[in-house]
């Protein structure tokens, strides 16, 4: 039997199957216990909860964000972005399946939340490289609120975009009020950087600042640069804050109130799920 997952501890893992999904992207599939899934185990991946991963002799754990549909039943994906002296991104693209890993989750500790900004019509996401993990997902719950939802997602080549067949599901679900944008910032050789795309966001978005919510998720320098742009344009409503979680049942995303606990089915594998 499968080990479950706890928020507080590590536990043994088992890897079901991976999958390359670009040149330096691999997707990786661990087995949960038949009866449970990333709902049941209390994650909300609309309130970018995630898990962290500690293999032996690495001293700090790494996050990762489910891709998987969070009511899947028996197993969750994660998408890693390997780089080539990553001491847990290399260790994860080298287990083969039937290894174990210490893993922990949901993640931020139960103490904590990301609570959700109320009172916006419209969404902006900005999804910097292996960001789009953990996006995915705020879309998704963000759709699911009936709000629009804007994704402005960057890599630096073509080959480094991942996860297209399920953005693609969520725009065919959602044809009117979701709509996705790619920069690449190393395209021809020039580095244009962020402000090149704020721009072409903020030509785009003719809205109230107020109407708009923005989430920004790349690494901790790359979010400064481009919430800083963002707060010259006036959109600084962030859509997630972190709080202390009390009362304790207060902290469902529309996607876990959406969430159905009997579906085994992933978001690319039924394209009505209905989170
Ligand atoms: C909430 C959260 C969710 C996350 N979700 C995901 C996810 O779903 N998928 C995913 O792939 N990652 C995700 N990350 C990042 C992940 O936690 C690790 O930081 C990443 O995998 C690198 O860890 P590592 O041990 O392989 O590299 P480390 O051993 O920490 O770093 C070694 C070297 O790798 C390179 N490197 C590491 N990180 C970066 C970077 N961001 N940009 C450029 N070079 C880098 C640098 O050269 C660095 O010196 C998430 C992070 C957070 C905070």
């Amino acid at each position: 039997m499968p080990a479950s997952l706890r928020p507080l501890s590590f536990a043994p893992i088992t890897l079901l199957s991976t999958r390359q999904l670009s040149p330096d992207v691999v997707h990786l599939t661990f087995a949960l216990q038949p009866h449970e899934s990333l709902h049941s185990l209390s994650f909300d991946l609309g309130l970018g909860d995630f898990i962290r991963i500690k293999p032996p002799g690495v001293a700090r754990g790494r996050a990762y964000s489910p891709t998987s549909h969070q009511s899947t039943l028996g197993f969750f994906s994660i998408t890693v972005k390997v780089y080539p002296s990553g001491a847990v991104s290399q260790y994860l693209s080298n287990m083969k399946p039937h290894d174990t890993v210490p893993i922990a989750g949901p993640l931020p500790v139960p103490w904590l939340t990301k609570k959700l900004a109320t009172g916006h019509t419209t969404t902006l996401i900005v999804a910097l490289g292996i960001g789009i993990t953990e996006s995915l997902l705020c879309c998704q719950s963000e759709l699911l609120a009936g709000r629009t939802v804007k994704l402005l997602y960057s890599v630096k080549t073509e080959s480094d975009l991942i996860l297209l067949p399920e953005l693609a599901v969520l725009m065919k679900q959602h044809p009117d009020t979701f709509t996705m944008h790619t920069t690449l910032t190393r395209a021809g050789g020039d580095r244009p950087g962020p402000a090149l795309f704020l721009k072409l966001f903020a030509s785009l978005l003719a809205l109230p600042p107020a109407a708009v919510a923005v989430l920004v998720v790349g690494t901790k320098e790359m979010n400064r640069v481009v919430y800083g742009h963002l707060n010259e344009l006036k959109l600084n409503k962030r859509l997630l804050g972190m709080a202390f979680r009390a009362p304790w049942g207060r902290r469902h995303s529309p996607l876990h109130e959406n969430c159905v606990t009997s579906s085994t089915t992933s978001m690319t594998e039924n394209e009505t799920a209905g989170c």
